[in-house]
């Protein structure tokens, strides 16, 4: 490794999104050589993370539960495709939460994130998540307030709960800025492979910016405590929010002391023969 990352400078409750600078770059140089250094960087990382899933499948004690919450054009996609690109898709469950359906709508607004939640020695993905919540319907009001503001108290308690039962969390903020979301979603008007990504509704969100930081900001404070800190990812280059996604997934694994299993026959009594 080049450099290490190191992640308490980006953990909530003492990181917030005004001392986590979107284009923060680390310990790397944003010249060619420094990127260089993270491209080999991430390779190792990538291989480690792999490595690390094989005795976190065979431990079978722990879930791990990366969720991944951001504005639109906030790189979640690339996030999951780049950085988790070394894992065995055998053992990881990716879950994208889109708007309610009329039967999640009829139940509580964990039923359906419970139901996703990973089983142990699995790796479960949130593409957007239960903190939606508390983000986009406060944001556009689609329930009164006395019902949102109870959802911090909630949320705090289901993942106690998830935690209790040995589910660790990775909770990811990829934090990009006024002017990178506008680039991004320029380009998607402009490329035509990148037609299908627009969606007029981000224009609509866009103009909700200062609502959306005043949500953000509430939702770290009220839910960023340990043991389900979350991590306010620089995400403006989309090569160092690999970097530190990865890093932190790596560690999460590595803080676990996992250990394969104890055969359940004594071996010595067995040969494989001819
Ligand atoms: P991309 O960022 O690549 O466009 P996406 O995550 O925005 O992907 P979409 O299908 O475009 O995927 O959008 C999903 C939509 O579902 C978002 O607008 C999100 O706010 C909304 N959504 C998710 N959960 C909830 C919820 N609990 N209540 C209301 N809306 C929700
Ligand atoms: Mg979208």
């Amino acid at each position: 490794m080049h450099a290490t990352i190191d992640l308490s400078r980006y953990r909530t409750p003492l990181a917030n999104l005004d001392a986590v600078d979107p284009n923060d770059a680390g310990p790397y140089a944003t010249d060619d050589d420094g990127r260089e250094a993270a491209a080999e960087d991430l390779d190792e990382l990538i291989e480690r993370m792999a490595e690390l899933q094989r005795k976190f499948y065979a431990d079978g004690r722990f879930a791990l539960l990366l969720v991944l919450q951001a504005l639109d054009a906030g790189g979640k996609d690339g996030t999951i495709r780049r950085a988790l690109s070394g894992l065995n898709p055998q053992g990881v469950r990716v879950r994208s939460f889109k708007r309610p359906t009329e039967l999640e709508l009829a139940h509580d607004f964990l039923w359906r994130i419970h139901q996703a939640a990973p089983r142990k020695g699995e790796i479960g993905v949130f593409n957007r998540s239960h903190y939606e919540d508390v983000l986009v319907v406060r944001v556009d009001g689609l329930v009164p307030e006395d019902v949102w503001r109870r959802r911090y108290e909630h949320i705090v308690a289901f993942e106690r709960l998830l935690h209790d039962a040995g589910t660790h969390f990775v909770k990811v903020y990829l934090h990009i800025d006024r002017d990178e979301q506008r680039e991004r979603l320029q380009k998607r008007l402009d490329d035509p492979s990148r037609h299908w990504k627009f969606d007029a509704n981000d224009l609509r969100v866009r103009a909700q910016w200062d609502d959306y930081r005043a949500a953000f900001a509430e939702m770290f404070a009220r839910t960023g405590h340990e043991p389900t800190p979350w991590l306010i990812v620089p995400a403006n280059r989309k090569w160092y929010r690999d970097l530190v996604v990865a890093t932190a997934m790596v560690e999460a694994m590595e803080a676990l002391d996992l250990r394969w299993p104890e055969p359940s026959v004594d071996l010595s009594a067995f040969t494989v023969g001819d």
